[in-house]
């Protein structure tokens, strides 16, 4: 049975007793789970969208993961964006340090941070290991790309899919964990749906595609966080979160292929549902300037780009024709 990771802990270090509050209560869970390394989180420095916003505690914040280190003997992550952060979390003997999706969009800082881990003055008495969330737009190049960056630096890599707005890219996450199937892959199920009644159902892909664990943002007091306060759980959650996973999985790869069509049929209905809101808003001006719904002309010349599109994209006319039909049978529908 291989051991699956769980890096838990709050979305941001808030002040010392949030952190060992936090920390004690996920520490007791831990002796109820086996086969399960538990790795202590909390970001330091944010990267908020907002300068108005909390923009964490800062370096003073590493000595809270230093005493829940200490007090728990529980491995300790952060988030690093900039090579100082690397060696002031590496000076202060974190674990683990992960790259998270805004400077993972950016080569140039991904870049910067592991040369700055590569040339660190301080040496860790413990190997580091990084982790490199998927980039905030969907690129599986990108993502690859950074994990090779860091790779060359010697230490141990792991990919973390957190999404892309609060929504799952399957297909993404497919390519990196076909190209590199040799690093363990995190779910991150709290950045993925924003909300923390959506984390549970999230946990069943973790046994469906064989992922590795979960990082999952867990505070004693979610409603007063100060940052992403709607997704984080508290800790009497994350141990039914753990209970719903299971590693051994005999259908990975169609677990896969089956999470790649769930996205992609989601995709063609909001497509279809915001076409028939255009063709709605199309009905209303209509009506105000005497027009019919139906114009032939148009129509004809929309079904023959439609058409075109098929041939470039390899699907059959007559298939293309018929959902076309269908679509614009129902649009003209709504334009009454
Ligand atoms: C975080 O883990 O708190 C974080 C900021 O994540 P992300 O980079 O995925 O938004
Ligand atoms: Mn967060």
């Amino acid at each position: 049975m291989k051991q699956s990771i769980y890096i838990v802990g709050p979305c941001s270090a808030e002040s010392r007793e949030q952190v060992l509050e936090t920390a004690q209560a996920i520490n007791t869970l831990r002796s109820t789970v086996s086969d399960t390394l538990f790795i202590f989180r909390a970001g330091v420095w944010k990267p908020r969208t907002s300068p108005s916003s909390f923009q964490g505690a800062g370096d003073e914040a590493l000595a809270w993961l230093q005493a829940v280190k200490a007090r728990y003997h529980m491995p300790v992550a952060t988030e690093v964006a900039t090579p100082e952060h690397v060696q002031a979390a590496l000076a202060a003997g974190i674990d683990y340090l992960w790259i998270g999706a805004r400077t993972s969009a950016s080569p140039i800082a991904v870049q910067a941070i592991a040369e700055s881990i590569d040339h660190c003055a301080v040496r860790p008495a413990a190997p580091v290991n990084v982790l490199i969330k998927n980039p905030v737009n969907t690129d599986a190049a990108l993502w690859i790309g950074n994990i090779e960056r860091l790779e060359r630096t010697g230490v141990p890599v792991m990919a973390v899919h957190r999404g892309c707005n609060h929504q799952p890219c399957w297909q993404m996450a497919h390519i990196v964990r076909t190209a590199r199937p040799d690093i363990p892959m995190l779910l991150d199920p709290s950045h993925m749906s924003g909300d923390a009644a959506k984390v549970a159902a999230l946990m069943d892909k973790i046994t469906e595609l064989g992922l590795n664990g979960a990082m999952i943002e867990v505070h004693c007091h979610p409603e007063a966080a100060l940052s992403d306060r709607k997704q984080q759980v508290r800790p009497e959650t994350l141990s039914n979160l753990i209970n719903l996973t299971n590693l051994n999985n005999q259908n990975i790869e169609l677990n896969w292929l089956r999470a790649e069509i769930d996205e992609l049929d989601a995709t063609l209905w909001e497509t279809i549902a915001a076409r028939m809101d255009v063709s709605r808003r199309i009905g209303i001006w209509k009506k105000a300037n005497d027009v019919q719904p139906l114009q032939p002309a148009r129509y004809e010349a929309i079904l023959r780009q439609r058409l075109k599109w098929a041939e470039e994209h390899d699907l059959p006319s007559t298939f293309v024709q018929q959902i076309f039909d269908l679509i614009h049978q129902e649009s003209i529908r709504q334009q009454k």
